[in-house]
């Protein structure tokens, strides 16, 4: 990959909408190429600067009331108006009222917005734990490093994420270790390590904390199943298609 390709596929890698084939491509021009690699840390660091909530402004009062009395008086004269021919020109007013409006429904969507954004994560957070569970089945490998001992996979996760995590194998119990992977959650670098049960592939998902909280307990898509466990001290979660039996004897396994 060249660098023009790289910094193309840059937000799209942030997005978390590359495929696991050009998102490896991608993050080995970037082990390489240490201006696509700032590039990337710059992208990622704007994107976190941006989503600072104290850049978000409320609607003061006065320009709500303001507001409210600018629509009333416009459907006033909207109804008088009606039989009459409209000049095409909007008057300044209208187009006031419409700018106006438009700040006041940005606004109020952004109260919305605050009071949904708990739901929202968990709702979107799930959502992406699901598909990178599917991308990793419908991909060549559904690990990046394979390996049954946990003395591979846990070294192999340093320098990857932020913390390392809690790595081990419970081939005797019938959930054997496969190999671990990283993989993109909204935004963020997580670790995931791969078990096998028999025809079973299960991700466990270490999540950073601050995603976690707002994870429900279990959800359900199209015969998965994902389950919120504390690995290690850490939040995380199981995605699999193994029945609730399964499931809970290896979430007491790996909670053990
Ligand atoms: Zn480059």
């Amino acid at each position: 990959m060249d660098c023009r390709t790289a910094s193309a596929l840059i937000d799209a890698y942030l997005d978390g909408e590359l495929d696991r084939a050009e998102a490896r491509a991608l993050e080995a021009h970037l082990d390489a190429c240490p201006a696509c690699a700032a590039a990337l840390a710059e992208s990622d660091a704007l994107r976190r600067a941006l989503r600072d909530p104290a850049l978000r402004q409320a609607a003061p009062q006065e320009l709500r009331e303001r507001v409210q009395a600018t629509l009333t008086q416009s459907a006033t004269s909207d109804r008088t108006a009606s039989y009459r021919p409209r000049s095409i020109r909007p008057a300044w007013w209208q187009l006031a009222a419409a700018c106006v409006v438009a700040f006041a429904a940005g606004a109020s969507l952004h109260v919305l917005d605050r009071n949904t954004t708990v739901a929202g994560n968990a709702t979107q957070l799930s959502r992406d734990l699901f598909a990178s569970h599917w991308r990793a089945l419908a991909a060549a490998s559904p690990f990046d490093v394979a390996s049954s001992d946990r003395h591979t996979v846990k070294p192999w996760f340093a320098g990857r994420v932020a913390q390392s995590p809690l790595v081990r194998d419970f081939a005797d119990q019938g959930f054997a270790l496969a190999g671990g992977r990283i993989d993109y959650v909204g935004d963020e670098r997580v670790a995931v390590l791969v078990y096998r049960h028999g025809r079973h592939w299960i991700d466990v998902f270490v999540l950073p904390a601050a995603d976690a909280g707002a994870l429900g307990t279990i959800a359900q898509r199209q015969g998965y199943t994902l389950e919120t466990i504390t690995l290690g001290g850490q939040p995380a979660a199981i995605v699999t298609d193994m029945d609730a039996q399964e499931l809970a004897n290896f979430a007491g396994l790996l909670q053990r």
